[in-house]
């Protein structure tokens, strides 16, 4: 069993390039983004409206919820699965528990991925982003646009945009990925697992290379 983990601010392109991995034979793409967005529409707990008041202000949700939500499918990982981590870990705290915890289930963290995109080009990335309410696929107005307006290409499910695709929540989202997530590059590039793939091309392109560079 096999972990990939998918680093890079928000508009990188975790997402897209991810669920392309996805279909190749026996990957499996998990989203922590996904997986909260479901939790808090099905769920009315204390800590999911948390979890919800998190997402909207562009902050992250705590911890334990979501080492709890991804751990779960890296305990019903099956043997020869290689799973595509979009989104965890977002902090050193849950990079070291996803490090023991594989190592409880036996899997082996074989890449983490680092999607590089300028600033600018995130931020035009996430203003024009449009997200399937159904099957969550991502689509942009201008680079990715669906065959039919505000209709998802695959399910036919209707697109909106997320709330904190909005300008001041988009800002304060760079802030938390430059101020927690960014020093997992340090973490594991010191792991020599860092690979460094230029993601501002198009995003079959990018895919192609990171299927290069770590499903081979
Ligand atoms: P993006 O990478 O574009 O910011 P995601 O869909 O991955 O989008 O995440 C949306 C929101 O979900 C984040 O802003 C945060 O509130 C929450 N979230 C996702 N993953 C995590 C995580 N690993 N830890 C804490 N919060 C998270």
């Amino acid at each position: 069993m096999k972990i990939i983990v998918l680093l890079g601010a928000p508009g990188s392109g975790k997402g897209t390039i991810a669920s392309r991995l996805a279909r190749c034979d026996a990957v499996r793409h998990v989203s922590s983004g996904d997986l909260l967005r479901e939790r808090v529409r099905h769920a009315d707990t204390p800590a999911s409206r948390e979890a919800a008041e998190a997402m909207r202000k562009g902050a992250l949700v705590d911890d334990h919820v979501v080492d709890e939500l991804m751990l779960e499918h890296l305990q019903a990982c099956a043997p020869g699965e290689t799973l595509i981590l979009d989104g965890y870990p977002r902090n050193e705290r849950q990079a070291a528990t996803l490090e023991e915890e594989a190592a409880i289930v036996g899997a082996d963290i074989t890449a983490a991925v680092w999607l590089e995109v300028p600033e600018p080009v995130l931020i035009s990335r996430l203003a024009g982003r449009r997200v399937c309410s159904v099957c969550a696929a991502n689509y942009h107005v201008e680079n990715m646009p669906p065959r039919v307006e505000g209709i998802c290409d695959r399910c036919g499910g209707k697109l909106y945009q997320r709330e904190d695709d909005q300008p001041e929540k988009v800002d304060h989202r760079l802030h938390v990925y430059r101020d927690q997530t960014r020093a997992l590059i340090d973490w594991y590039a010191s792991r020599k697992l860092l690979v460094r793939i230029d993601s501002k091309k198009d995003a079959d392109e990018t895919a192609a290379c990171v299927a290069r560079a770590v499903l081979a």
